[in-house]
């Protein structure tokens, strides 16, 4: 399991390596919000499915007399008298879809029954192909919530094949940040990698991230990505890991390697045996160490 505190750390080109590295794991893209693991993995899709995270109301104009009943009753300001005329009365009353939790009061209490109540498509979720394995993916819609949901789905998916095909590793690319979705990512794994970066919110993000490890109790490493572009921070991050009793698990370097591996859709490791891709081999020989330890149990995510 790879997060970061937050997006742009350079996670998904290491865990794009730890997937040509690994054999016999499962690859999971758990960043729902920003996925681009297969932009590298390029995936062949061979199964799809819609995914609902909830329910909206929706009011049918033809049917609205316009009592109001609903936009009394909605606690989260999503009616709106702003719906089109019809043959009773000149304007109806509209559910805003953003603004909408889903809650089912209006349509319940509506006398008309001029409310549509039912689940909405947020997003899909994908078993693929990649040649490294088997990928489980997401799209969420623009602006759609509920992502931890569909991480949660991602996850055991993932975790399903692997235990289906005897493979003994789910890879996952964890949501960034702190949030529901990256606590959806991290649920059951047996060890957590954190990619910071050298800078001042590099290491906020760590802190922050080491507490939400730490809360749900499972072991956590830490590599610094492009420690190189600022070696006094990065000093600094890793004094702040031992001091919160994190392991360094290792530090790479700044490499134009890595953009140039981006571009012919490859991983580092792939592109090219030096410089970052030699510390990402260093780096994935320390996490699977980890993972071999005592306490771990054999199938480990
Ligand atoms: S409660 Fe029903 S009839 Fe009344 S305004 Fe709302 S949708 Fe229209
Ligand atoms: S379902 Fe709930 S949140 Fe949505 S419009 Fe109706 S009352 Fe408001």
């Amino acid at each position: 399991m790879v997060i970061s505190g937050k997006g742009g750390t350079g996670k998904t080109s290491i865990v794009a390596s730890f997937a040509a590295l690994a054999e016999r794991a499962v690859l999971a893209d758990c960043d729902v919000d920003a996925a681009d693991l297969h932009l590298v993995l390029e995936p062949t899709v061979v199964e799809r499915e819609t995914f609902s995270g909830g329910s909206r109301a929706r009011i049918m104009p033809g049917h609205c007399t316009a009592c109001g009943k609903c936009e009394e009753l909605c606690r989260f300001d999503a009616i709106r008298f702003d719906g089109p005329g019809n043959g009773r009365v000149a304007k109806t009353f509209r559910v805003d879809p953003i603004a909408c939790e889903g809650c089912g009061v209006c349509a319940w209490f509506c006398a008309e029954n001029a409310i549509e109540f039912g689940p909405v498509v947020n997003g899909e979720w994908f078993i693929s192909r990649t040649r490294h394995g088997p990928m489980v993916h997401a799209r969420l819609g623009v602006a759609e919530e509920n992502s931890g949901k569909l991480v949660s789905l991602v996850r055991t998916r993932a975790k399903g094949i692997a235990e289906d095909g005897g493979l003994e590793l789910v890879l996952i690319d964890g949501a960034p940040g702190i949030g529901c979705p990256v606590v959806a990512s991290i649920t059951g794994a047996d060890l957590v990698l954190v990619v910071t970066e050298p800078t001042l919110s590099g290491m906020h993000d760590l802190a922050r991230v080491a507490e939400l490890t730490e809360h749900f109790g499972i072991p956590t490493l830490v590599c610094v990505n492009k420690w190189d572009l600022n070696p006094d921070l990065a000093a600094q991050i890793e004094a702040a890991a031992a001091q919160r009793a994190l392991t360094l698990a290792g530090k790479v370097r700044y490499d134009r390697a890595v953009t140039a591996a981006q571009i012919r859709k490859l991983s580092v490791v792939e592109h090219t045996d030096d410089g970052p891709a030699a510390d990402i081999r260093q780096l994935w020989a320390n996490v699977r160490e980890a993972l071999a330890g005592p306490a771990r149990r054999a199938g480990a995510n």
